[in-house]
C-alpha cells in the first residue's frame, strides 16, 4: 500500500520506536457494533491500519460491545465485510466482551485497594452530585463503605440480586478534580439484557471509560487512537491502566473527527433514517455508509485516497467538502472504466435516408484516455434513440444540438440533420426525422464542414432497457447544524429514477461493474435491483468537477 501522508501520530510512533519505548506498533480499530460503518469510520480505519502497516506493526479489529441493548451480530458482520472491502487485514479479531471476566477481576482489585465503591444513588443523583466546571462535586453518602461491604455488594450485583439502576460501581478518585471525568466515574452498571456474544452470562456491564483502556492493555495495544471528544478522558484512561496494574501501558492519542458537508454522519441519525424507512436500508446509495458508498459505486481506492488527502489533525474536527470525495472516485475510474453510451431519457430518431433493415457495425474506442482498453463494435441503423434534451423545437441562444435544420455529430457515427419532428396529441415531441451524410463517417477523415454539437445515441432495435438512478444529497441542511428535526429536511429530489437504454454490449455487465457514460458521468451496476431483464445503474458522480484538488 502507498505510504500515508505525514501526520502527528506518525511522528509520535517514529519517536517511540526510535527511543525504544515500544518494540512494535500495535493499533486497533474499535467500532461499537450498533450500526454500519460510515465514511468517518473509514478515516479512523485508514489511520490505524496504515500506521501499523507502515511500521511493520499490527492492527486488531475489536468490537466494543459493552452496551448489550443496542448491539447486534448483523452489525458485527457488516463491519467485518466493510473493513476487509476497504483493503485491510486485521491481525486479531476480538470482542470487548471476551474480556468481561478479566475486567470484573480488575474491578475487584480496585475495590480491594479502596479505589472503588458501590453506590446506591440513582443515575440522576449521581449526575447532579458530580458538579460542574465551576462547582466541585459532592461526595456520595455511600463513598465510605468498607472494602468488605463493597466486595459483597459487587458480587451480589453480578449474581443478579438487584434491578437495573439500583446500584453502580464507581471508581473512587477525586470529587473535587477540575476534570469532571475524574469525579468518581461509574465503571459498572446493572443491565439485565441479553448480550449478542455472552448471552445471559452477565447482568453487569463495564462502562466504556473503564473497559476501553483495559481492552487496549489486555491486547497489548501501544497507540490507542480515538477522536477528540475523548481528550478529557485521557487522565481517566491512564488512571485505569495504572491502578488496575496492567502489564502493558497503552497510550491514548486524539485526532479530529471527519465531517462532510451535506452529510449526516452520526450513527444514531443514520439508524433513524433506516428505521423510519426514509432510505432503502443501511446500504442505500444515498447513505454515507461504507456499504452505501460501495453500492453507489465508490471504490476502496477512492475512499483510501480521500482519507489520505484530508489528513489527520489534532486540533479540530474538520468539515470537508463532499465534492472532494467525488474528485477521488473520478480520478480512480478515469482510466479504468469503459466509456460507453447510455440514453437516460430517450427520444426516437428515424434516419429517413438510411436503408431499411440494414444494420452496420461501427468501431468505438473503449477509453479515449487509455488505448490499452481497446475498442468495441456498436450497431447503427435507421432507428436510434437520442437524449430528449438534445432536441429543441425552438432553440435557445447558444444551443448547438438538434433543432429543425441543424446538423450534429453522432458520437462514433455520422453527422445527422434534423428535417422534421412528430408530436403526439398533447403536443410533446415523440419522434424526429433526420437525414445522415455517409461521407461524414467517424474515422473517415471527413473535413468538408464542421458541426458544433456532438451527441450520444443508441441503436433502437438492439438497445437494452436500463434504469438510471440519479442522486442528490439526502438532507437539505448542512451537517454541523445539529438539528433534531433533520427528518423534516429530507430532500424530495434525493433520488430520481429514469428509464432509458444502454448499448447491447452491456448484456454481460455484472453487479458492481462501473462505466463512464458519455456526457452523463460514472455509473455502477446496482447489485440489489438489477435483474436479468433490466439493468439498474446508480450514478456515482457526474463528469464535471467543481472541486479543485
Ligand atoms: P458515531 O458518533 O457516528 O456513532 P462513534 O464514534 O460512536 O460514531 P464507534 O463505533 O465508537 O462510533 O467508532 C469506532 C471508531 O471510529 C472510533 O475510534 C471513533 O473515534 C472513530 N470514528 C467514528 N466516527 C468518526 C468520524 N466522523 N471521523 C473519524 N473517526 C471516527
Ligand atoms: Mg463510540
Ligand atoms: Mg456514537
Amino acid at each position: 500500500a502507498p505510504a500515508s501522508s505525514n501526520n502527528f501520530i506518525k511522528t509520535i510512533v517514529t519517536e517511540d520506536l526510535k527511543s525504544g519505548k515500544v518494540k512494535e506498533v500495535v493499533t486497533r480499530f474499535p467500532p461499537e457494533p450498533n450500526g454500519y460503518l460510515h465514511i468517518g469510520h473509514a478515516k479512523s480505519i485508514c489511520l490505524n491500519f496504515e500506521i501499523a502497516d507502515e511500521f511493520g506493526g499490527r492492527t486488531h479489529l475489536r468490537f466494543d460491545d459493552t452496551n448489550p441493548a443496542k448491539e447486534d451480530t448483523e452489525f458485527v458482520e457488516s463491519i467485518k465485510e466493510d473493513v476487509a472491502w476497504l483493503g485491510f487485514e486485521w491481525e486479531r479479531l476480538t470482542f470487548a466482551s471476551d474480556f468481561f471476566g478479566e475486567m470484573y477481576d480488575r474491578a475487584v482489585l480496585l475495590i480491594r485497594k479502596g479505589l472503588a465503591y458501590v453506590d446506591d444513588q440513582s443515575a440522576d443523583q449521581i449526575r447532579e452530585s458530580r458538579g460542574t466546571l465551576t462547582e466541585p462535586g459532592k461526595e456520595s453518602p455511600y463513598r465510605g463503605r468498607s472494602v468488605e461491604e463493597n466486595l459483597d455488594l459487587f458480587a451480589r450485583m453480578r449474581a443478579g440480586e438487584f434491578a437495573n439502576g439500583e446500584k453502580v460501581l464507581r471508581a473512587k478518585i477525586d470529587m473535587a478534580s477540575p476534570n469532571i471525568n475524574l469525579r468518581d466515574p461509574v465503571i459498572y452498571r446493572i443491565s439485565h439484557a441479553h448480550h449478542h456474544n455472552t448471552g445471559d452470562a452477565w447482568c453487569i456491564y463495564p462502562m466504556y471509560a473503564f473497559a476501553h483502556p483495559l481492552e487496549d492493555a489486555i491486547e497489548g495495544v501501544t497507540h490507542s487512537i480515538c477522536t477528540l471528544e475523548f481528550a478529557d478522558q485521557r487522565p481517566l484512561y491512564d488512571w485505569v491502566v495504572r491502578e488496575c496494574e496492567m502489564d502493558c501501558t497503552p497510550h491514548q492519542y486524539e485526532f479530529g473527527r471527519l465531517n462532510l458537508t451535506n452529510t449526516v454522519m452520526s450513527k444514531r441519525k443514520l439508524k433513524l433514517l433506516v428505521d423510519e424507512k426514509v432510505v432503502d436500508g443501511w446500504d442505500d446509495p444515498r447513505m454515507p455508509t461504507i456499504s452505501g458508498l460501495r453500492r453507489k459505486g465508490f471504490t476502496p481506492e477512492a475512499i483510501r485516497d480521500f482519507c489520505r488527502e484530508i489528513g489527520v489533525v489534532k486540533t479540530n474536527n474538520s468539515v470537508v467538502d463532499d465534492k472532494m470525495l467525488e474528485h477521488f472516485i473520478r480520478e480512480d475510474l478515469k482510466l479504468k472504466a469503459p466509456r460507453t453510451m447510455a440514453v437516460l431519457q430517450p427520444l426516437k430518431v428515424i434516419i429517413t435516408n438510411y436503408p431499411e433493415g440494414q444494420i452496420e457495425q461501427l468501431e468505438a474506442e473503449n477509453n479515449s484516455e487509455n488505448e490499452a482498453m481497446g475498442s468495441r463494435q456498436i450497431p447503427f441503423s435507421r432507428e436510434i434513440y437520442i437524449e430528449r434534451d438534445d432536441f429543441m423545437e425552438e432553440p435557445v441562444k447558444g444551443y448547438h444540438r438538434l433543432y429543425p435544420g441543424n446538423e450534429v455529430r453522432l458520437k462514433h457515427a455520422y453527422f445527422i440533420k434534423c428535417e422534421n419532428f412528430v408530436k403526439d396529441a398533447d403536443g410533446s415531441v415523440i419522434e424526429l426525422h433526420c437525414t445522415y451524410d455517409p461521407e461524414t463517417k467517424s474515422g473517415s477523415g471527413f473535413t468538408g464542414r464542421k458541426v458544433k454539437g456532438t451527441i450520444h445515441w443508441i441503436e433502437a432495435t438492439q438497445a437494452r432497457p436500463a434504469e438510471f438512478r440519479l442522486y442528490e444529497p439526502l438532507i437539505l441542511e448542512e451537517e454541523g447544524e445539529e438539528s433534531e428535526s433533520f427528518l423534516d429536511n429530507i430532500n424530495p429530489k434525493s433520488l430520481e429514477k429514469l428509464q432509458g437504454f444502454v448499448e447491447n454490449n452491456m448484456k454481460d455487465a455484472k453487479a458492481q461493474d462501473k462505466f463512464q457514460f458519455f456526457r452523463h458521468g460514472y455509473f455502477n451496476v446496482d447489485p440489489k435491483e438489477t435483474t436479468g431483464e433490466k439493468l439498474v445503474f446508480n450514478r456515482i458522480v457526474s463528469l464535471k468537477s467543481s472541486f479543485d484538488a
